[in-house]
């Protein structure tokens, strides 16, 4: 039996994903279970050493907190359904693979929980677009890439929230231990994959039908088609990876300096302030960290994904890229460039979850032009930073809030300023 099953130690974070230490989070929960189903169970049958893994992860599935109100692991019941379960396995009454698979599709589809239990949509992309002579690789390359843990804490949430009867759970435990046995993990993955690609082609064939291949949406067929999405979460994660894949060359092109995107500066003078929040919270100063490379880094990447998050940072950002992209494609002659600018903006007009990434990217990239260019003006302030540093500084923040205070900018004065007084009331000890 392969050991990377919830190889999980005392000291490490619980599977829960409470971030926890597992020691501390659901350990004594677990210990409890499974304490109580093999004694109930050695009762009957001498348990085998697989039997024990297997009751080891079915006690860690259904001991774990879940954002569920208390642990609905009824040892009795659990008990039973395993003891028939390993009955019916060791007189062959399971019936064939395919009707296990069967009913195993049926419960991934009909329970709502089980929805979460996908093939990630990005990797479901790469099958639609192999060759029928590749496709055999490509699955195989795919379910090779997953392994049976990332799927069982899911499936435990299912167990503990929906409901089952006992039949449906015996199915559940026979597909989890095909899915524990070295060699079987294909045949735990096959049902998951085929269900995800089943609901990639119901939700395709509803697109279509509003679609039409129509440019514009009016407002009644755009929420059908948020609501496909929320439907189909595989669907949306399937439908980004091809929107990117589609648009990525141009993209590139356009990222390679043809398009300059200019920020206003107080989102990066935000997105400074907040990366200094966070690194002042955890070492008391700045200086320090800033001469280690290696944290600072870190620390940056964490906050650009917090801070382009955070809604009103988000639609500032989007609406620059969007304008910029825009006002290119219009004043630009060169006609190639122009088809590729209109691609690039197709790709930004439907939401996607790509478009995070692509956003980022080019936050990134600008924020590093920002710097590699210092000094600069702070917009037309007529205040200069020379160096990083001088971004923190009380004169400089000082002088730029009255700056933009002086052009009515409130809202955003008013949320650099509450940032700032975070790094003052951190920074004095
Ligand atoms: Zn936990």
């Amino acid at each position: 039996m392969p050991s990377e099953i919830f190889d999980v130690e005392r000291n490490d974070e619980c599977v829960c994903g409470s971030g926890k230490k597992y020691k501390k989070c659901c350990l004594s929960r677990v210990e409890k279970i499974q304490t109580s189903i093999l004694k109930a169970i050695d009762e009957e049958v001498s348990v085998t050493t697989e039997g024990r893994e297997f009751l080891r992860i079915v006690s860690i599935m259904f001991g774990i907190k879940l954002n569920v109100d208390e642990a609905k692991a009824d040892i009795e019941r659990l008990s039973r359904i395993i003891l028939q379960a390993w009955d019916e396995e060791e007189q062959g009454l399971i019936g064939s693979d395919e009707e296990l698979m069967e009913t195993v599709e049926k419960i991934l589809s009909d329970k709502p929980k089980m929805k979460s239990v996908r093939i990630p949509g990005f990797l479901l992309g790469e099958i639609d677009t192999a060759a029928d002579d590749e496709m055999e690789e490509v699955v195989t390359e795919i379910l090779d890439s997953l392994n049976v843990e990332e799927f069982l804490i899911d499936i435990a949430y299912s167990l503990q929230t929906d409901n089952y009867t006992d039949e449906e759970i015996k199915i559940i435990f026979h597909w989890i231990s095909l899915g524990l046995l070295a060699g079987f993990a294909r045949g735990f993955m096959l049902p998951i994959l085929n269900v995800s690609l089943k609901e990639i082609d119901e939700a395709k064939e509803k697109l279509e039908k509003i679609f039409d291949r129509k440019k514009e949406l009016n407002q009644d067929e755009m929420d059908e088609f948020f609501r496909i999405n929320a439907e189909y979460p595989v669907f949306e994660e399937y439908l980004s990876a091809r929107a990117i894949r589609d648009v990525q060359d141009d993209l590139n092109d356009i990222m390679d300096g043809k398009i300059s995107f200019k920020f206003p500066f107080y989102i990066i003078y935000a997105f400074y302030l907040k990366l200094f929040a966070a690194i002042v919270k955890m070492f008391g100063d700045v200086i320090n960290v800033l001469g280690n490379s290696d944290n600072f880094s870190n620390y940056f990447l964490d906050t650009v994904d917090e801070f382009l998050q955070e809604e009103v940072i988000f639609e500032k950002v989007y609406d620059c890229i969007h304008n910029t992209l825009a006002e290119a494609k219009e004043n630009t002659d060169d006609e190639t460039l122009k088809a590729k600018l209109s691609k690039v903006l197709d790709f930004f007009s439907l939401f996607n979850s790509e478009q995070f990434f692509v956003m980022k990217n080019i936050f990134f990239n600008s924020l590093h032009g920002y710097l590699s260019k210092l000094p600069q003006p702070l917009d037309d302030s007529g205040i200069t930073v020379k160096s990083i540093d001088d971004i923190v500084k009380p004169e400089i923040f000082k002088q730029y809030v009255s700056y933009l205070e002086s052009k009515g900018l409130k809202k955003e004065t008013d949320y650099l300023k509450g940032i700032y007084n975070e790094i003052e009331n951190e920074a004095i000890p």
